[in-house]
């Protein structure tokens, strides 16, 4: 049953608040739901009353796009069951679910999907927009592992999604974001990983970072998809190294050693779910946050050099191939399938008063990098348009596929896409 808040009720603050503490918007009303029923019902709701609509999952959109300023906000959260069949190696999960609900219940049988880095991001979100993580390179991104999508529409209707029941839905619901209307479940294919990673972390000063950046970049292209090459450019320092899922891992450890002077060194055997665990407190909710991203095809020489003129505090690389790649572009509306690395330079502070130096700091530095950039990843869009997450015939695909389901565009606070604007 919807439990209904406004201003003043008990829980009302703690629902409006989302990852980034820059947000602090007002919903009229916020819908908490329990089952697809009360979100059909809220749908209606907010139709009738003429409210602008948003849609809560893990509140991890940077831009906070899932708090409207007096509108209504359709709270996913209590929607959090996961129910796993280790024989059909399928996961049933409710669309509100956070993504340490879903490794939690996979992992007692030893399995998994893939599943983003911070257990309290949501999997709504995430698995709309693509959904990329340690598994990413063995099975896929989260999307390429949903089998099928229960979605309540911008009319009020509950509809099926799958490979063979309104397959165009299907597809845009792989990637194009939450654009085309509430999915209430989500059925996972499920894979056998055991219980096991590997995180391997070489820090190297700064004066070596060319050099180290170029060796971790050229024995990516040999990283068996069992390792996901990471990097952190620290105006001080560069970080490389490789999570692996699995048992051992060690085989690449040398070479990497081997790419200059070592002065930190993390080499630490764990569990899949410490790994999904590892950064859920540094990316703690009380902090106001910034970032933007960029995909690149290609590091090229003269991009290593762009990177590594970083102001701080944080950028990063994460590795794509393998399994992303293998699935060909049409299938779905995921974009950027030839991505090489995904960048992300992120800020966090506390004081209201630093916001605009953070911010433009953060801008221009991204802006140096954009030359090298072929798109940018949906869910990391801040601000940016559209067109960077997806290219043009397949923009046009999700327009057409928007104007069939939302005409209105009732679901409009995301990364939107326009009906009848190709
Ligand atoms: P919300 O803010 O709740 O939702 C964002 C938008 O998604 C909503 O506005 C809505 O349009 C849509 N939405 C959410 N749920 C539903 C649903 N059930 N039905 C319809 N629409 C829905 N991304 C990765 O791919 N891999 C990562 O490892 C990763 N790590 C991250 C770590 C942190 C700390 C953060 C903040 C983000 C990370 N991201 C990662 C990016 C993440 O995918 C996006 O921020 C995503 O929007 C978060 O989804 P959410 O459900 O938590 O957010």
């Amino acid at each position: 049953m919807t439990t209904m808040l406004r201003t003043g009720d008990a829980g009302y603050d703690e629902a409006r608040t989302v990852w980034n503490a820059m947000i602090d918007r007002r919903p009229a009303a916020i819908a908490r739901c329990s089952s697809t029923a009360d979100v059909v019902e809220a749908v209606r709701f907010g139709r009738a009353a003429g409210l602008e609509i948003a849609v809560r999952c893990g509140g991890h959109n940077i831009a906070g796009l899932s708090v409207p300023d007096g509108g209504l906000m359709i709270d996913l959260t209590p929607m959090n069951a996961v129910h796993v069949d280790p024989s059909q190696k399928r996961a049933w999960v409710q669309g509100g679910a956070l993504l340490g609900e879903l490794d939690k219940a996979a992992q007692e049988y030893g399995l998994a999907t893939t599943a983003g880095n911070v257990s309290h991001t949501g999997v709504g979100g995430l698995t709309l927009g693509g959904g990329m993580g340690w598994l990413a390179r063995r099975f896929g991104l989260a999307c390429d592992n949903v089998v099928s999508y229960e979605v309540v529409t911008a009319d009020g209707s509950v509809v099926r999604a799958t490979a063979d029941e309104n397959p165009e839905l299907f597809w845009g619901l792989r990637g194009g974001g939450g654009n085309f209307g509430i999915v209430t479940r989500f059925e996972f294919q499920l894979h056998e990983i055991g219980t096991r990673a590997l995180i391997v972390e070489l820090t190297y000063p700064a004066s070596a970072g060319f050099h180290v950046l170029r060796g971790w970049r050229d024995l990516n292209e040999q990283a068996p998809r069992e390792a996901t090459f990471t990097a952190s450019i620290k105006p001080d320092s560069v970080t490389v190294g490789y999570v692996w899922v699995g048992e051992g891992g060690y085989s690449l450890l040398p070479a990497l050693r081997a790419l200059g002077p070592v002065v930190g060194e993390v080499v630490e055997e764990t569990t899949y779910l410490k790994l999904q665990t590892r950064d859920d407190s540094i990316q703690g909710h009380r902090y106001r946050r910034y970032w933007k991203g960029h995909y690149f095809k290609s590091l090229p020489d003269d991009a290593i050099r762009a990177l590594l003129r970083t102001p701080g505090p944080s950028a990063s690389l994460q590795a794509y191939g393998g399994a992303i790649a293998d699935v060909p572009d049409g299938d779905a509306a995921f974009s950027h399938r030839e991505t090489l690395f995904e960048f992300v330079t992120a800020t966090r502070w506390e004081d209201a008063d630093e916001d605009q130096a953070r911010i433009a700091r953060l801008r221009e530095y991204a802006a140096t990098l954009a030359p090298y950039a072929s798109g940018a990843y949906v869910n990391t869009l801040n601000g940016d348009p559209i067109q960077r997450a997806f290219p043009p015939a397949k923009l046009e695909r999700l327009v057409a596929l928007k104007t069939a389901y939302d005409p209105a565009n009732v679901f409009h606070l995301n990364q939107n896409i326009c009906p009848g604007e190709a």
